[in-house]
């Protein structure tokens, strides 16, 4: 052992030790979050998530130019591991090599070498996308903006120094390469730069190696006090991601803890650990913010900064919180409020795009609906027309201020049976709030109703038994309401032995199917979309064969699409119409922009910004469609909007799919 090793072992442990003091730190963070999350069970299902989202990057992929961009950096990253490990084993005895792998070995450096080169471009046409073109996405504070340069260069000169190390060590070998070494690049520069071992190459090598190990120690270091802390954090994240394949699943607030004197978050400590981990994982790459309908129209709300904040409001209060402090300034402030701003969070229409997009797999909506219910529960501070909604709800049964006893008026005259009259049907038709008194939407209940008479299909509905699925309330942060129609609903379904419902609302379609098991309700649940798909493709229903020539285009509802992958059954169903022509609008299918009314959006008003249907409206427009279709009432109604404010009505009709099928069949 020379001078060197020493040298190093002493580098070696110091910078280990302050690692791990640095990485223990943010382990005991998250153990201040104190919400319940149990995220260790399935784990080969959760390994395979981190091989397709974190290894394969599939994700990532859906953007081709930046999703390649990274796959290359991570993977070049990857390989360099290889470069590390052998490096810091030169640290220990300065002759070790991994050419004892042989001819793995040899494909181990011809990677890296080749990669090495990727990932220097890679850099730097990251830095010309986020310094010259500033792609709006990865413009952040100036804070963030000089960390991102400063940890790529730091990448950069990772890889110079060892295209340095290799080529001195190319020279100090007589100008070939060690066994089973394979080096073209540091060859070739070798080749430019010496002719044969020197003093100057001999230099060179160790002043290279040091270079580079320190760079990696310093890199390593630098990781837990920087925004790249994801670099650490954003595979655990992916791993302890939700497994459930129907995505934001609210989950049930227990209501009944006696001990609780809060309920939802209003500060990290009322988080989950891994909510908080979310906020770890956050690259600031800006994908959720780029696709956020309510930050698209110049609303404040940006889901990038709220996780940001989240863990800008860790790091600030979690280690005086470990520290056992309770008091001081930082405890006069709290997440909500004083980093988040109450208006951001009332703005977000759930749509789920953030969660869809974000390649580290955070889940936004599940930490803006926590801190909702905050507002809502424990301060009562929500925006005041949500009084009306509230109110309305618990003793109307629904959002809007209707009789309860005329939910059934819309079926006047179809004889339509009710559960009550007769509890024998094949299956049930939750007509929810809007199809039942909802002017516009009324009219596509009975298209549905009639749909399935000409079907044959022996159905009931609930009439006035029926309330409000406890969607709007749930998302406003109504968990107590939202609670209590749920449970009122599973006892009715329950007590009548409902096995199958059909819904013309997705909102109604994702509760009922999705959140009503936490209630007790355990139902086979479809959309009406999939219904008449159905009995297209069964032949209860025939198409005419000449029908009237429409261009139409498909709005997809968040709820029905991104929340439960249901994008097909509608197309299929326009497609087998001889006379629709189907065109899509840019954004259509997972990356579909919403129209602005979920979330309980469709009751809050716009206090900045603009108009997130006015958007969306556009775009459709731009199709040069004659028809919107939409299968979801607060997507017809924000679409409806907009076409009234662009002055189309004349031009473009907006219709549901169950009023397109009925048109056309005999
Ligand atoms: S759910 Fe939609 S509206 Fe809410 S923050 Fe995410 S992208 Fe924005
Ligand atoms: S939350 Fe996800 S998508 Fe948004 S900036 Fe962070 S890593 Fe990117």
């Amino acid at each position: 052992m020379d001078l060197k090793n020493i040298i190093f072992i002493i580098v070696f442990l110091a910078v280990i030790g302050f690692f791990a003091y640095s990485v223990n730190n943010l382990i005991k963070y998250l153990k201040v979050a104190k919400k319940n999350d149990d995220r260790f069970d399935n784990i080969p299902a959760r390994l395979k998530r981190v091989w397709n989202i974190a290894f394969a990057q599939t994700k990532l992929l859906r953007d081709p130019v930046a999703g390649t961009l990274h796959l290359l950096i991570f993977w070049g990253f990857v390989l360099f591991i290889f470069a590390v490990i052998e490096t810091i084993f030169q640290g220990f005895y300065s002759g070790f090599s991994l050419s004892f792998l042989g001819p793995i070995y040899t494909v181990i450096t011809l990677v890296q070498d080749l990669f090495g080169l990727l990932v220097i471009l890679s850099i730097i046409f990251s830095l010309y996308r986020r310094f010259v073109i500033k792609v709006p996405r990865l413009v952040v504070d100036k804070h963030g903006m000089l960390d991102a340069a400063f940890i790529l260069l730091l990448i950069m000169f990772i890889v110079i120094s060892m295209y340095g190390q290799n080529a001195a060590g190319f020279a100090n070998n007589g100008m070939v390469y060690h066994e089973s070494e394979l080096r073209p690049v540091s060859a070739f520069i070798s080749g430019v730069l010496f002719s044969g071992e020197t003093s100057t190459t001999v230099f060179l090598y160790e002043f290279f190696w040091w270079m580079h190990i320190l760079l990696i120690f310093g890199f390593l270091n630098y990781l837990p006090y920087s925004k790249h802390l994801h670099v650490l954090s954003s595979i655990p994240n992916v791993f302890f991601a939700n497994l459930d394949p129907v995505r934001n699943t609210i989950k049930k607030l227990n209501l009944d803890d006696e001990n609780a004197d809060t309920f939802g978050v209003a500060d990290i400590d009322q988080f989950s650990w891994k909510q908080i981990l979310d906020g770890y994982s956050c690259t600031e790459c800006g994908r959720c913010t780029s696709v956020c309908p309510a930050n698209t129209v110049g609303k404040s709300l940006s889901p990038r900064d709220i996780i940001v904040d989240i863990r800008k409001r860790t790091l600030d209060k979690a280690p005086l919180l470990v520290e056992g402090k309770t008091e001081g300034e930082l405890f006069e402030k709290t997440l909500v409020h004083n980093y988040i701003t109450d208006t951001a969070l009332w703005e977000c229409t759930t749509c789920m795009a953030c969660v869809q997009e974000c390649p580290v797999m955070i889940e936004h909506v599940d930490s803006i609906v926590d801190m909702r219910r905050n507002l809502v529960l424990t301060e009562s501070e929500f925006p005041s027309n949500l009084n009306n909604v509230f109110k309305s709800l618990e003793t109307n049964f629904t959002p809007w201020v209707f009789n309860p006893a005329d939910r059934a008026n819309w079926a006047d005259g179809m004889n339509i049976k009710s559960m009550a009259e007769d509890k024998d049907g094949e299956i049930l038709f939750w007509v929810g709030c809007a199809g039942s008194f909802d002017d516009r939407y009324k009219k596509v209940s009975k298209a549905f109703a009639t749909i399935m008479q000409k079907a044959g299909v022996d159905f009931r509905i609930l009439g006035t038994e029926e309330k409000c699925n406890g969607d709007t309330a749930r998302r406003l942060g109504n968990e107590y309401l939202a609670q209590m129609m749920m449970q009122e609903n599973v006892e009715t379904l329950n007590n009548y032995g409902v096995k199958k419902i059909v819904t013309a609302c997705p909102h109604c379609f994702h509760s009922l199917k999705n959140e009503y098991p936490q209630f007790g309700g355990n139902f086979e649940v479809k959309h009406h979309t999939q219904f008449i798909e159905e009995l297209l493709a069964g032949g209860n229903i025939q198409l005419k064969k000449d029908t009237e020539k429409h261009k139409v285009t498909y709005h997809d509802s968040c709820y029905l699409g991104r929340y439960n992958g249901v994008y097909d059954s509608p197309r299929n169903s326009l497609d087998l119409v001889t006379g629709i022509d189907l065109v899509e609008m840019e954004r259509s299918k997972s990356k579909g922009f919403c129209c602005g009314a979920g979330g309980g959006r469709m009751f809050l008003e716009d206090e900045e910004g603009g108009r997130i249907n006015e958007e969306r409206t556009k775009e459709a427009l731009s199709t040069n469609a004659d028809t919107i279709a939409s299968a979801c009432p607060f997507c017809m109604t924000m679409m409806t909007d907009g076409v009234k404010h662009f002055e189309k009505t004349e031009e473009v009709a907006v219709k549901d799919i169950a009023e397109i099928i009925l048109e056309n069949i005999n």
